[in-house]
């Protein structure tokens, strides 16, 4: 039998009772480790964080706590080479494709703890946030309302998606630790393993205060029920557990803050008038091939619908096609492929019943299953090829518009005008993100303006940002990740805004003189 991972929670590494769930190399399908969650203390658990962790957290300074980010980050930098490592067992990526996960994990504690540390030049020893200036509540200026954030005393419950075993844990935990909130991180069971060895990493080394990380590997049961009025849940999954997590009752009834990252039809709209060859065409072609192989197309911001104008649907379907011809598929221990495999078995299913669903509505204009797979095995390796779909029924064909295949699969949809682009863009029913490709600085900013209802992201993809742009798919700390309706109506990062999750407003109405010894 495999190693069993220990949890580490109240201070301690503590293995499950049960025999546990096996983690797999989803390329050779070999068992790598097991995790258990069975017979945890979790109540103790809970209160520890809450007590011990949260306690001690909220004694200390903004700008102290921008040091324990600080502190994480060398720690995680340090052990980068067996992050990589972990990341191509147990999730199946080549390099760009940990990079995305593991460096993006870096780089945004790197930024929330920079972040942390302009705050605490500015808070001093102040150890709660200022919102707004006071105003009177009556003719005289003595009697004010001052609104203030403060941490809430409670415990920020994690709950992550197998597709970002790294970033996942860090761009929740940097900007709850920073806000002074201990954290018990759970992560997605199939790739467990990288989470669970980074927060070994942080806890061997000694950064952070007794019950402030803890990690829960395996199941979830009983998570929720620990939850209390002062604890925040932050959820990233499907849209599925998203709804089972709504009717429980820590959210139900006793109001448990939570917010809900899930799952999203994201789209790539062509603007009418890029003729094939012209730059804005190109770099739409680009994104969208990109979008569907990074990953293994397992990011939840992923391209999963391009709309173009009707008399360009030809010309996109070659120009992408041709570009996923040239992906090698296969193991990412071998240098020549380019995109590795889907985590799991269960995903590699998912995926085929998802392809065979939306085939009834669309043709196949990149078959991924005429990729032949390098150093893989088609019948154990869990490594799929990129398919493009395509559908000139805009209109008629509603799987498209409903049905997110969490894999290496888009839809090309002809479009009559960009009214009718954008209309689509919204029966996504609410997205993570949708980019414009054009060229007419006005046409982009208004189709842009028109999708931010809908969207929690626009990127806009012109000519001038064509070496600089972040990407379609990029998650960047310093923009809100989250969308509206079926995105889980979540928002995450976007720079300090982050923090107001993890903090609890409050008006303090007082006399001059006290608002003034608040600090
Ligand atoms: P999932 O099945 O919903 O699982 C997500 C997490 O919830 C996992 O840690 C899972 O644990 C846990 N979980 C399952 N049932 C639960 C319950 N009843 N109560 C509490 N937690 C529970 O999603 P997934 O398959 O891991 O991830 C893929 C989905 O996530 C896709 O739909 C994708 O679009 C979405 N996603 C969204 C974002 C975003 O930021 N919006 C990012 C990444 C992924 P187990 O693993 O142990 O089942």
């Amino acid at each position: 039998m495999s190693e069993l991972l220990p949890n580490y929670i109240a201070g301690r590494w503590v293995a499950g009772t049960g025999s546990g769930t096996p983690l797999f190399d989803p390329v050779t399908g070999d068992e790598l480790v097991r995790v258990d969650a069975t017979g945890l203390d979790l109540p103790g658990a809970f209160a520890f964080a809450r007590d011990t962790g949260g306690a001690q957290l909220r004694a200390m300074t903004y700008a102290q706590r921008a040091e324990l980010l600080v502190g994480i980050g060398a720690v995680l930098q340090k052990h980068r080479d067996a992050y990589y490592a972990l990341s191509l067992a147990n999730s199946g990526t080549v390099k760009n494709d940990t990079a995305v996960d593991v460096d993006g994990a870096i780089y945004t504690l790197g930024q929330y703890a920079r972040w942390g540390a302009a705050i605490g030049q500015s808070t001093g020893e102040r150890r709660f946030l200022l919102d707004g200036e006071a105003v009177k509540l009556s003719k005289e200026p003595v009697f004010q309302s001052q609104h203030v954030q403060v941490p809430t005393p409670g415990v920020a419950l994690c709950i992550n998606a197998f597709n970002f075993p790294a970033w996942g844990l860090w761009e929740k935990a940097a900007p709850a630790l920073l806000s002074g909130v201990p954290v018990i991180v759970k992560p997605g069971t199939a790739t467990a393993w990288l989470t669970q060895r980074m927060v070994q990493d942080v806890v061997d080394a000694g950064i952070l205060p007794p019950g402030a990380l803890s990690i829960v590997c395996g199941s979830s049961a009983g998570l929720l029920d620990q939850l209390q009025s002062f604890d925040v849940l932050s959820f990233t999954g499907s849209a599925e557990t998203a709804a089972v997590i709504r009717r429980h009752a820590a959210v139900a009834e006793r109001s448990v803050r939570v917010n809900i990252e899930a799952d999203s039809l994201n789209s790539a709209l062509l603007l009418p008038g890029a003729a094939p060859g012209s730059e804005a065409f190109e770099l739409l072609i680009k994104e969208v091939a990109r979008e569907m192989t990074v990953k293994s197309g397992q990011k939840c911001t992923a391209i999963r619908r391009v709309l173009v104008p009707a008399d360009v649907y030809g010309a996109v379907a070659e120009a992408v096609s041709a570009r996923l011809a040239k992906t090698t598929v296969g193991n990412p221990r071998n240098e020549a492929v380019r995109m590795g495999a889907l985590v799991s078995r269960a995903q590699k299913a998912a995926v085929h019943e998802g392809l065979a669903l939306l085939k009834t509505q669309t043709e196949v204009l990149h078959d991924g299953a005429r990729h032949a797979l390098v150093d893989a095995d088609p019948a154990t390796s869990c490594c799929v090829g990129p398919t493009l779909l395509g559908t000139r029924d805009a209109d008629g064909a509603n799987l498209v518009h409903d049905t997110e295949v969490f894999g290496p699969v888009a839809t090309l949809v002809a479009c009559r005008d960009l009214p009718h682009a954008l209309a689509l863009a919204r029966r996504g029913q609410g997205s993570l993100v949708a980019s414009v490709y054009g060229a007419d600085a006005g046409a982009l900013a208004g189709a842009a303006l028109a999708l931010a209802a809908s969207h929690g992201r626009v990127h806009v993809v012109s000519p001038e940002v064509a070496a600089t742009h972040s990407g379609h798919g990029n998650v960047m700390p310093q923009s809100l990740h989250g969308g509206p309706g079926r995105a889980g109506g979540g928002e995450e990062l976007g720079g300090l805004r982050a923090l107001n999750f993890y903090h609890r407003r409050a008006a303090i109405q007082a006399g001059s003189a006290v608002l003034g010894a608040l600090g």
